[in-house]
């Protein structure tokens, strides 16, 4: 499995060393276009949006998803994913069926730690919130009833960052979905 970060910005380094051995950072589109999978990193998504510009990126992860590869957002990276951005409003790739709020846990609550349902540690930096899931997702965890990992098929997006616990889990699901996805178009 041909596993990347994308490493524009934010905590790239962290998912790299969450994902198995052999993972390496991506800068462009030519790189992505080599992946099985790609895992979009939390960081600032507004920073990102400016430093995807023109660089074709955006256009190389939907083609990974449509030739079966799975992609991961975590926190601004499931900003970019979403179908729409709200607090502000801005672009965003419009790969999985969800509406976010970004920030919006309100200045009092920048940041906290939380266990999840199912138990998984849950850390939360300037998180967005899923506001809206539509009818094809997938809720994999929750916080307090609401969702926080989501999946539509191929494309998964964690409002946390589990890329920052020892906790491997979430990535292991990703990992696995690599797997699945491969088993189902050789079997086409
Ligand atoms: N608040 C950031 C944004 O809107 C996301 C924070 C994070 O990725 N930890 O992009």
């Amino acid at each position: 499995m041909r596993a990347g970060v994308l490493a524009l910005q934010g905590d790239f380094a962290a998912h790299l060393a969450a994902l198995p051995a052999g993972a390496t950072e991506v800068r462009t589109a030519a790189a992505i276009d080599a992946l099985d999978l790609l895992v979009l990193p939390g960081g600032e998504s507004t920073t990102m949006l400016k430093l995807l510009d023109g660089s074709g990126i955006e256009e190389a992860v939907r083609r990974l998803v449509a030739r079966g590869g799975v992609v991961f957002g975590t926190c601004a990276g499931a900003i970019l994913l979403a179908a729409e951005v709200r607090g502000p409003a801005q672009r965003s790739f419009g790969l999985i069926d969800v509406t976010v709020e970004r920030n919006a846990f309100g200045r009092q609550v920048d940041s906290f730690e939380a266990v999840l349902e199912p138990d998984y540690p849950g850390v939360f930096i300037r998180a967005p919130r899923i506001r809206r899931v539509g009818p094809g997702v997938e809720v994999l965890a929750r916080w307090k009833g609401e969702p926080v990992l989501v999946r539509e098929g191929r494309v998964f997006a964690a409002t946390f960052h589990p890329e920052l616990t020892a906790d491997r889990r979430v990535h292991g699901l990703v990992v696995a979905a690599v797997g699945t996805a491969r088993e189902a178009s050789a079997a086409r």
